[in-house]
């Protein structure tokens, strides 16, 4: 079986180990969003391949659900101390080894698809990880601060004001035609479907989704989306803040309905929002809490039954 995901970091990554527990013979690919990379310290960090990266890799921090386990913030509080203006960004010891030999590669001439095949040869992930492209491409927000609107980058908004500034707009800079990185057209084409994990509908799917040929690759393919909204609330993070910057109610359905019939088959809904229609589009009703990986699992074969 080929299963191709697209995916943000850990919503994205905590169902594809389910999917990988399911289906362990299954030939996994993973279009990584890389709206959320940015360069700090002149290093390449790729925030959601390397969460992607780490869980599948069984090196993540389970707790946090970002980073490295067994991390330490040496370098962190010594920037702090400098009083660098980017010392919000959490950057481990052990993770800042990553950014570096990624920036390494990169300097090289290597491009991001073969700097990530190089890092995961030492995660040995059980899947092909790709970013979404090789061009750079960042999506910021626009927000008034003290009277004054700007766009800042999104990791400003997301993680130094918790996404608390309301956003009137997030777009992804880019430019010219944002090109696919080489193989993503390729394994869309050849997978028996493709899943929608739970991730962000916004700034992780939505992104990807950007990406020139790849929506219109999925409209020819059994397209199957796991909502990330239950009860009408994220289950982590701050995903209705970017639902609310686009005009997107916080409820499965109205995620469901923004993907609508021309991407998804199938749209998984947790069991609390039974009910839910999405037009054109089968839903179903299951358990969406990640909570251990054999819930996950049945989350995973859940999509893959309707898919
Ligand atoms: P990020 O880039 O790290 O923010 O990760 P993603 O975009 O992959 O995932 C974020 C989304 O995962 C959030 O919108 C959460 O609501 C969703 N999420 C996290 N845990 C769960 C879970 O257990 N079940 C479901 N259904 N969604 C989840
Ligand atoms: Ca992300």
């Amino acid at each position: 079986m080929r299963i191709v995901a697209l995916a943000g970091g850990i919503g994205g990554a905590r169902f594809l180990r389910g999917v990988q527990h399911a289906y362990p013979d299954a030939e996994l690919t993973v279009v990584v969003n890389t709206g959320d990379d940015t360069t700090l310290y002149g290093l390449r960090i790729c925030p959601d391949l390397d969460t992607v990266m780490y869980t599948l890799g069984n090196g993540i921090d389970e707790e946090r659900g970002w980073g490295r386990q067994d991390e330490s913030w040496r370098a962190k509080e010594e920037l702090a101390l400098y009083g660098s203006p980017t010392a919000w960004f959490g950057l481990g010891d052990r993770d800042l080894a990553t950014h570096l030999r990624r920036t390494q590669l990169m300097l090289g001439g290597q491009s991001l698809t073969e700097v990530t095949a190089t890092l995961c040869a030492r995660w040995q992930p059980g899947a092909t990880l790709l970013p979404m492209t090789d061009s750079q491409a960042e999506t910021h927000v626009t927000v008034v601060e003290d009277g004054q609107r700007k766009a800042i980058h999104f990791q400003e908004w997301w993680i130094k004001h918790h996404a608390a500034l309301p956003a009137e707009a997030i777009t992804l800079v880019h430019h010219g035609d944002l090109l696919p990185a080489p193989g993503v057209l390729e394994a869309v084409e050849a997978a028996d479907f493709v899943l929608l994990p739970p991730s962000n509908p916004v700034v992780s799917i939505g992104t990807v989704l950007q990406v020139k040929g790849i929506r219109e690759a999925l409209v020819d393919k059994r397209v199957v989306g796991v909502s990330p909204i239950i009860g009408g609330a994220p289950v982590r993070g701050m995903a209705d803040a970017c639902l609310a910057a686009i005009g997107v109610e916080t409820s499965a359905e109205a995620v469901g309905r923004h993907y609508g019939s021309d991407i998804l088959d199938g749209w998984l809904v947790d069991t609390a929002d039974v009910g839910v229609t999405v037009p054109g589009v089968e839903v179903r009703a299951v358990p969406l809490l990640m909570t251990d990986l054999e819930t996950t699992a049945a989350m995973a074969r859940a999509a893959v039954d309707l898919a």
